[in-house]
């Protein structure tokens, strides 16, 4: 029986005040998630936090100097919508080594889970949409700055479009990526990236799954060693943030589209959370554990390359 490995640390709950963003909804994936031995658990990896050069390889001296000295402009801040505290730079920095661990993780084992992580609206100089650095980006960064790692694919599949990642990847050839969104939602500048998916307001499981069904190969066409997964929660039908309509189940299909279609790929595959704001917190922790249990799932039929 193959396992794989969970990402995650207690300290990815940040005090952040009054908030549509309840990062305590990681403690309760967590809990839920090692509530009961897993055959296919192989344990749960505490994440060291991104150095801040590692950092340096995406985002910009003079917006790393900001974040380090708490001299972010209120306008910046305010788009940021996060408060700047010694605990949300830890904190994000500790969830941008945690994706960049799943990632070298997933690249040994073939499949890797982070509960946490998907802050796609950072771009290189500025935060915004309650991301401070762009984990992904970073990873994908950090890995090649220590091995070959030669082509990437991203598969947004949070209810907003990952602006900062179509950015800060869009000079990169080796780096496809694919967002399904709202196409009428935040935020207002969508810099386009390979594969943009805009969906209308109120569009339910048949066609979200038919339109998912048609991008997943022009994904893998992309032939990437490595492949990010945000699985965002925002889709949801009762979502405070998003205006598409999927159910639970419709999500779980998803995510079962999205494995089967890897399944089938030779690519290590990186699974992050991304956004999730459902009116009550037990669905996002519904959504986003159902995700990582599918992985668990199939963990047995995806881990078999290793690709460092
Ligand atoms: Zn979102």
């Amino acid at each position: 029986m193959a396992l794989l490995k969970l990402v995650y640390s207690s300290r990815y709950s940040l005090d952040i005040g009054p908030h549509v963003f309840l990062t305590e909804k990681y403690r309760h994936v967590h809990a839920r998630l090692t509530a009961e031995p897993h055959p296919n658990l192989d344990g749960v990896i505490e994440p060291v936090a991104a150095t801040w050069d590692q950092l340096a390889l995406v985002h910009s001296d003079e917006y790393l100097h900001k974040v380090r000295t708490r001299t972010l402009s209120s306008e910046e801040i305010a788009q940021l919508e996060l408060p700047l505290t010694d605990g949300v730079v830890e904190g994000f920095r500790l969830m941008t080594g945690g994706t960049l661990t799943a990632a070298r993780l997933a690249l040994v084992d073939g499949l890797c889970g982070h509960i946490g992580g998907g802050f796609h609206h950072a771009f290189a100089s500025h935060g915004e949409g309650f991301c401070l650095f762009n984990d992904v980006a970073v990873a994908i960064a950090a890995i090649r700055a220590e091995a070959a790692l030669p082509r990437v694919a991203i598969i947004d599949l949070d209810v907003h479009q990952g602006n900062g990642t179509a950015l800060i990847c869009g000079r990169d050839e080796s780096v496809f990526t694919c967002s399904m969104h709202d196409r009428h939602n935040y935020p207002a500048y969508k810099p386009q990236g390979s594969l943009d998916v805009g969906l209308l307001a109120g569009t339910g499981d048949g066609e979200y799954l038919q339109r998912l069904r048609e991008a997943l190969p022009r994904v893998l066409a992309h032939k990437p060693d490595l492949l990010f997964y945000l699985a965002g929660a925002d889709p949801y039908e009762d979502d405070q943030l998003g205006h598409t309509k999927l159910t639970k189940a419709g999500l779980r299909d998803r995510d079962r589209l999205v494995l089967d279609a890897v399944l089938g790929a030779e690519v290590s595959l990186v699974i992050v959370l991304a956004g999730g704001y459902a009116r009550q917190l037990t669905d996002t922790v519904d959504i986003h554990t159902a995700t990582l249990e599918a992985a668990l799932a199939s963990g047995s039929g995806i881990l078999r390359t290793s690709r460092l």
